[in-house]
């Protein structure tokens, strides 16, 4: 579903990510953690298109996002994406919310738009909070709207960026929960995020990376029963 096949990316003259390549199927589940400033967010931008990459290729359900021919608000709208910061619109409701990209991106109609928004809502545990703003609402119930706007627009992937480290503790496990569910339906997911628990609940692999590499790429068991490099074991001592 995803492929990422050798990339390097700079920012001016610093190299943030060097020659990445991992590989997710579909249905898959891969948590990808490692020290501040390792490259995490950056390569998880990169597979959706937000960030290009100067060398290497990214191919996501067989589109090459890489190509300057590829449409990147197409692939985008089927690439969901859930940041730390919630990122709704604050002026619209939570339901315009769930609306606004369907009809804009993908032209549905709006009586349609809204049918599935409000399914989505349900779906995570906020139908009664439709026709609210977002300053109403707390950041874990948020965080699961902007899920829920992601999943509105049926992404074959999510990515997802430390989507639970600006809440308050007694809001991430509402997070993650919702995160649980969709993993157990089968969505393949991205997530970059520190959650252990969720990591050794529900990844399939783990990646792990230090200093702009993927220093390990290896199924849960391995990472946190045998983690291969020094930088990984000490890593898991301090989060642990
Ligand atoms: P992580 O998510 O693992 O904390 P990031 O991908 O955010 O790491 O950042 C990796 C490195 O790239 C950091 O050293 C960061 O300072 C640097 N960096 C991130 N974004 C930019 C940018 N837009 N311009 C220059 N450097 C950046
Ligand atoms: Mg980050």
């Amino acid at each position: 579903m995803i492929i990422l096949n050798n990339i390097s990316k700079w920012y001016g003259h610093f190299q943030v990510l060097t020659e990445c390549s991992t590989q997710v199927n579909k249905g898959e589940v891969v948590v990808v953690c490692g020290p501040s400033g390792s490259g995490k967010s950056t390569l998880i931008k990169t597979v959706n298109g937000l960030e290009p990459v100067q060398q290497g290729s990214i191919t996501v359900n067989d589109t090459e996002v890489t190509s300057k021919k590829t449409n990147l608000a197409k692939l985008r709208s089927q690439v969901g994406m859930v940041f730390q910061h919630f990122e709704l619109f604050p002026h619209l409701t939570i339901i315009q919310n769930l609306v606004l990209a369907q009809v804009k991106v993908l032209k549905r109609d709006e009586a349609v738009a809204r049918q599935k928004g409000l399914k989505l809502l349900e779906r995570v545990g906020l139908s009664a909070h439709a026709n609210k703003y977002p300053g109403q609402l707390s950041g874990g119930q948020q965080q699961r709207v902007a899920i829920a706007r992601a999943l509105c627009m049926d992404p074959v992937a999510m990515l997802f960026d430390e989507p639970t480290s600006a809440l308050d503790p007694e809001m991430i496990n509402e997070v993650l929960d919702v995160m649980v569910e969709l993993a157990n339906e089968g969505m393949t997911m991205m997530v970059v995020t520190h959650e252990m628990g969720f990591a050794r609940n529900v990844a399939n692999r783990v990646i792990f990376m230090d200093e702009g590499r993927i220093i390990e790429d290896v199924n849960k068991e391995a990472f946190f029963s045998n983690p291969k490099s020094e930088r990984a074991r000490d890593f898991l001592a301090k989060i642990l």
